[in-house]
């Protein structure tokens, strides 16, 4: 067998069929999502990193399988990616969010920005603009409240359409953050022209921050460049004490992360804002 990278083939074996033939039937299954209500919508608080208060939280998907158990999105939405399905499931955890946010905000706890993950080939579709402007209006979410995370994969297409679709969002007061930086592959130069308000450390850079210098520069680098573009910066997977304090010196806005709360469900949700303030 060859390494892989190379001529890049791999040896068959009966496990890989395996692991084809459940991605199949999971694919097939994932067309009837919605109508058998296998989805649910977790959670995760965004944290003020000087007062602890919850600033927000990122809806994220759930798929309970009949058989399969709980899916991870990691491995679903790039499935439904490929396909129309990304379509239907996006925009239903985008109505899911902006209305448990709504009534939330109805039920009197102090108003939180609700952020939800879009996928490129969401942001593609020409109506996609129109989409969310008819989703805040059902809900009667305040657009402020609502905010989209977008990745670094976007600019990799038209720019101009890009920056266009952004700021028809911004003029709608809709925020955006940009998920995942440092990962992707888009010039800085891209990141003044989108109309950008929160700025995302991808976990990857935030899990050796204490121990590996060279991460621990590119997290206060991007939280330098984030606070002098007068973005937010939010530091995702924080699960130490020690990440949070080394951020909070940095001066990172934000955060996410186990130490504080892992995504839940939102009864358990709903508890957190009970207590936050
Ligand atoms: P993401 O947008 O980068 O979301 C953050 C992921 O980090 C979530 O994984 C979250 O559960 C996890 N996480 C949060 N805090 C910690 C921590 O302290 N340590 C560690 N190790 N992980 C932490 P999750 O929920 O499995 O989602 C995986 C990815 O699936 C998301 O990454 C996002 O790219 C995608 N995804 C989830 N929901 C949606 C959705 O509604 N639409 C789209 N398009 N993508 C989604
Ligand atoms: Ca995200
Ligand atoms: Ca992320
Ligand atoms: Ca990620």
């Amino acid at each position: 067998v060859k390494e892989k990278g190379g001529n890049n083939y791999q040896l068959y074996t009966p496990s890989m069929n395996e692991k084809l033939r459940e991605q199949l039937s999971l694919e097939k299954d994932l067309h009837n999502v919605l109508e058998n209500q296998e989805l649910l919508v977790y959670y995760q608080p965004k944290v003020d990193i000087n007062t602890e208060n919850i600033m927000g939280m990122e809806a994220l998907l759930r798929w309970k399988h009949p058989q399969e158990g709980m899916i991870s999105p990691a491995i679903f939405i790039p499935l439904a990616e490929e396909n129309d399905c990304i379509l239907k499931i996006g925009e239903w955890v985008l109505r899911t969010a902006c209305h448990q946010n709504k009534q939330w905000q109805d039920a009197g706890y102090e108003p939180v920005c609700v952020a939800v993950n879009i996928s490129v080939r969401q942001f593609q579709q020409p109506n996609f603009v129109e989409l969310v402007a008819k989703v805040l209006e059902e809900t009667e979410l305040n657009p402020k409240y609502l905010e989209l995370e977008i990745t670094e994969s976007i600019a990799v297409e038209d720019i101009n359409y890009t920056i266009e679709v952004l700021n028809k969002l911004k003029d709608m007061k809709i925020k955006i953050a940009m998920d995942d930086f440092g990962t992707g592959y888009s010039s800085l130069s891209y990141l003044k022209k989108f109309a950008i308000d929160n700025l995302k450390i991808d976990q990857s850079f935030v899990r050796d921050i204490i121990s590996d210098q060279n991460d621990a520069a590119i997290a206060a680098t991007i939280i330098a460049m984030g606070n002098s573009l007068n973005m937010k910066v939010t530091a995702e997977g924080v699960e130490t004490k020690e990440q949070w304090d080394f951020l909070k010196d940095q001066k990172c806005d934000y955060v996410q992360g186990y130490l504080f709360s892992p995504p839940v469900p939102s009864m358990e949700f709903e508890k957190m804002l009970r207590k936050s303030r």
